[in-house]
């Protein structure tokens, strides 16, 4: 069998076992099974992840690959004959593809040792879940001794053959919020004896739509979206408390930290209004994925032939591969995987479906940055 045949069994096997956040103890051992099975000495890392290195054939640079290993808590709806056999888990974001390339890529650089220098692995877990496995994998030694990393994403909305590169910023900073606001319950039949939170957290709501329309530039982009507001328990009574949660999506630092403070001012200044008072709780998640400008010069000269490449809009999507470019040159790759037919649904979809033609492309990417 073909690596390119391999490739995609390799993604339907993991397909069949996706797990959450840090319990990717199948997926693990699956990975350290075919690692094994290569001569290769994998070592745990970061919690559920591994590392494992392989050496070329003649001296040259340490490169560091980097697939994710986590699914989601989703129920999955495609259908397809090796659909999850996890109940409440999916592959739904494709980082089942992405192992599948780089344990490809495995097969193929063991076979032939044609590469200067070292060619570490890196499966990372929990990339879905804040504060991320990348973090902790760089704390326990993962970027040690390497001198770049280089990283992909199937993606959904480029079709098969169109990869999307570009120095600067990729993928956004991604933060949360809790806004936690306390009025006065009371008999929803008189209302001027209460300080209604539900009201207050509406207001609030509103209130916050004002930062990006009002306070952001227009040509700095930013998103802040309330994802949830829970508040009272039955039709007739004024509840006490409300609370919001919701992200915040920006490129640099400064727009962080102006929306940052306008969340607490807001939320503050509206329950105020009322005579309530109001707490925000602001947690900063994944820095914005940031290319630096040399490697993506090499790589995008390296997939000549290979895919159309085309500048990408960045991405509002946290990634936490971001971590990794802190430290290290490299770059982060958006590779075309949309389904050739039939409907295309969103990452994190129950009905997420990708192109497999997408996964030798990929192999074949990160192959051509290894052989300088
Ligand atoms: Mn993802």
């Amino acid at each position: 069998m073909t690596w390119k045949e391999q490739v995609v069994l390799y993604r339907r096997d993991l397909h069949r076992i996706p797990e959450l956040a840090f319990q990717e103890l199948k997926t693990r051992d699956y990975l350290w099974q075919h690692l094994t099975h290569l001569g290769l000495r994998p070592q745990k890392m970061g919690g559920t992840g591994l590392i494992a290195d392989i050496a070329g054939d003649r001296p040259g640079p340490c490169v560091a690959i980097r697939a994710d290993m986590d699914g989601l808590p989703l129920a999955e709806e495609t259908g397809l004959p090796f659909s999850s056999e996890h109940e409440g888990a999916m592959h739904a974001c494709g980082h089942d593809g992405h192992m599948a390339i780089v344990l490809a890529l495995a097969d193929r650089l063991v076979e032939d040792r044609r590469f200067p220098g070292t060619v570490r692995l890196l499966f990372q877990p929990a990339e879905e879940r804040p504060p991320g496995g990348a973090k902790q994998m760089i704390a326990e030694g993962a970027l040690e001794g390497v001198d770049a990393v280089y990283g992909l994403h199937l993606w959904a909305e480029f079709p098969v053959g169109v990869a999307g590169l570009k120095e600067g910023p990729m993928m956004a900073n991604a933060d949360q919020f809790v806004i936690r606001i306390r009025g006065q319950g009371g008999h929803g039949s008189q209302p001027e004896a209460t300080k209604d939170a539900v009201l207050i957290a509406a207001q609030t709501v509103v209130n916050l739509q004002t930062i990006v329309s009002r306070r952001v530039r227009p040509f700095d982009a930013a998103v802040v979206t309330c994802g949830t507001i829970h508040g009272g328990h039955i039709f007739n009574i004024i509840a006490e408390t409300a609370e919001i949660t919701g992200t915040v999506r920006t490129f640099s630092p400064a727009v962080q930290q102006l929306i940052e403070r306008e969340i607490e001012r807001i939320a503050q200044r509206t329950a105020a209004l009322y005579d309530a008072t109001a707490e925000v709780e602001y947690q900063t998640g994944y820095p914005a994925v940031v290319n630096p400008e040399r490697e993506v010069a090499v790589w995008t000269e390296r997939l000549r032939g290979l895919v159309d490449v085309i500048r990408p809009e960045p991405s509002m999507g946290g990634e936490d591969f971001a971590y990794y470019l802190q430290q290290r040159p490299g770059a982060f790759l958006f590779l075309g995987a949309k389904p050739s037919e039939g409907a295309t649904f969103p990452h994190h979809s129950p009905h997420f479906v990708i192109d497999e033609r997408a996964l030798p492309l990929g192999v074949e990417a990160f192959y051509r940055i290894i052989h300088a």
